[in-house]
């Protein structure tokens, strides 16, 4: 049938989309098919995307949910933090609220701030796995470096990742937004217990 002009906007939508449905099924009817899949319409909409090199701190992590999510949002670069909020032309105070020294920047916060860098070395001290602070783009492309596999360093090293990111910024809005302020052993602390918790359901860990 035509498309009325008169109907509503969705109903519009939805027939208007039959071409667009023909086209994914190579100009098939989808009427005229014998059997319809679901799963093959659905693959065919959203294409194969490229795997991002990252997939596996988020998609074989064993931290918890809220903490993978902010990770995932960290690593996309699209964390409010000060920097990007001047970019947007909103005025604040730039200065990172943590050692009050330099500007808060992404690559600042995690972790070449020395405040989260000392978390980020005492964490990784009690775990067990690399030290060092790294500025954030160079801590991406480590993690990208990291592979796929599964051994015991390598999921313990996604848990502290995933779990100290989460605390920081939590940290950091508390001074921010509620003038609450942990220093480094008490957020150490809070980060071990949610590890423990976490990395007991693995045996490797
Ligand atoms: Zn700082």
């Amino acid at each position: 049938m035509p498309i009325p002009s008169q109907a509503a906007w969705v109903v519009q939508k939805i027939l208007g989309a039959r071409a667009y449905m023909a086209s994914l099924l190579n100009g098939m009817d989808l009427l005229q098919q014998e059997t319809f899949s679901i799963r093959k319409t659905y693959v065919a909409m959203r294409r194969t995307p490229e795997k991002v090199k990252w997939y596996p701190m988020i998609c074989k992590s064993l931290a918890a949910p809220k903490c993978i999510f902010i990770l995932w949002l960290t690593i996309l670069k699209r964390m409010a933090t000060r920097d990007r909020l001047i970019r947007f032309g909103i005025q604040c105070e730039q200065v990172c609220c943590l050692c009050k020294h330099e500007n808060e920047f992404l690559n600042h916060l995690f972790f070449t701030c020395e405040f989260l860098a000392e978390v980020w070395r005492k964490l990784t001290t009690w775990c067990g796995v690399r030290q060092q602070a790294l500025a954030w783009d160079a801590e991406v492309e480590y993690l990208e470096s990291q592979g796929t596999s599964n051994t015991g360093k390598q999921l313990m090293y996604r848990l502290v990742i995933a779990t100290a990111v989460y605390h920081l910024l939590r940290e950091r809005n508390d001074r921010r937004f509620n003038s609450k302020e942990s220093d480094v052993d008490r957020i150490v602390r809070q980060c071990q217990l949610m590890m423990v918790v976490r990395g007991s359901k693995n045996a490797k860990v």
